[in-house]
C-alpha cells in the first residue's frame, strides 16, 4: 500500500529524513517510536505532502502511485488520512459545518450518524456548535481527530501521537474506537506515532520501527517495545 523508498527529506535546506525505507502493506498497523526531535512528525507532513517538507531524493508510493508532486488534498483524495499531533483551531467555523462536508454521499443521513459517532467518542453534542477545536482541551481535540478519521474512513491512516496528553478515560475511548476502525475495515493499514506502549493492550502491531536522527535505525516485533521499555532509547539506538 504504502513503499517509501531511500527518502530524503529538506526543509528549508536542513536535512531532516535521511536514507529512510518503509512498507506498510494493506492491513498492516506498524508503530513508530523515537526520542524527540528525530523526524517522525516530519515524517508524516511528508507523507501527506504539506509545503516546506520538501523531498530532496526517493520516492514515495502509494498503491503503486508515485505521490511525491502531489498536493496534500490530491494526497487526502487517495484516502490517506493525518491525525495531527497539534490540531489546529479554526475560528468561524463551526464543528458541525467542518464534519458536514467530510462528507461525500447520503448527506441527509449525516446528522443522525455524527451523533451516534459523538456517543460512541463520549463528545458533548453542544461542541458541534462551537468553532473547530477552538478553545477544546487537548484530549478533546484529539478525540475531534478520531471523529474525522471514523467518518472519511481512510485507507491508510497516521496517527501522530494520538494519546498524548489524555486522561485515562480519554486514552480507553480514543484506543478503543481505533480498535473499532481496524475490526470493522481490515484492510486499512495504520502508522501509529506513539510514546505509549499501553497502545498494544488495545492493538496489535505488526512492526516497531525506530526512528532517530531521521532515520528508521530498527524494526522488530513487540519484544523490541519490551526492551525499549527496559533500556531506554540511548541503550538500543548505541547497540
Ligand atoms: P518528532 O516528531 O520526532 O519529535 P519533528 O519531525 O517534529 O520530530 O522534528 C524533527 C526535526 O526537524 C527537529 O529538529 C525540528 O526542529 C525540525 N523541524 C521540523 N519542522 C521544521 C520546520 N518547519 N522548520 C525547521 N525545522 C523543522
Ligand atoms: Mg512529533
Amino acid at each position: 500500500m504504502l513503499i517509501i523508498k531511500n527518502l530524503y527529506v529538506k526543509i528549508k535546506n536542513n536535512l531532516i529524513i535521511k536514507k529512510l525505507n518503509l512498507k506498510i502493506n494493506k492491513g498492516e498497523i506498524h508503530i513508530l517510536m523515537g526520542p524527540n526531535g528525530s523526524g517522525k512528525s516530519s515524517l508524516s507532513y511528508t507523507i501527506t505532502r504539506k509545503v516546506n517538507y520538501n523531498i530532496y531524493k526517493g520516492k514515495i508510493k502509494f498503491n503503486n502511485k508515485l505521490i511525491n508532486k502531489l498536493n496534500t488534498y490530491e494526497v487526502s483524495k487517495l484516502g490517506i488520512f493525518l491525525s495531527f499531533q497539534y490540531p489546529i483551531e479554526i475560528y468561524g467555523i463551526t464543528m458541525f459545518n467542518f464534519l458536514k462536508n467530510l462528507f461525500k454521499k447520503n448527506k441527509n443521513k449525516y446528522i443522525k450518524y455524527i451523533f451516534k459517532l459523538c456517543n460512541k467518542l463520549d463528545i458533548n453534542k453542544k461542541y458541534l456548535n462551537r468553532y473547530f477545536n477552538y478553545g477544546f482541551s487537548g484530549g478533546e481535540k484529539k478525540k475531534n481527530e478520531i471523529l474525522q478519521m471514523l467518518i472519511l474512513k481512510p485507507k491508510f491512516s497516521i496517527l501522530d501521537e494520538i494519546d498524548s496528553g489524555l486522561d485515562i478515560d480519554s486514552l480507553k475511548i480514543i484506543f478503543n474506537n481505533i480498535k473499532y476502525y481496524i475490526k470493522k475495515k481490515k484492510d486499512s493499514s495504520f502508522l501509529i506515532i506513539t510514546h505509549n506502549t499501553n497502545i498494544i493492550n488495545y492493538i496489535k502491531p505488526n512492526f516497531i520501527h525506530i526512528l532517530y536522527n531521521g532515520k528508521i535505525i530498527k524494526t522488530g516485533n513487540l519484544h523490541l517495545l519490551n526492551k525499549i521499555n527496559k533500556y531506554g532509547y540511548k541503550n538500543i539506538i548505541n547497540f
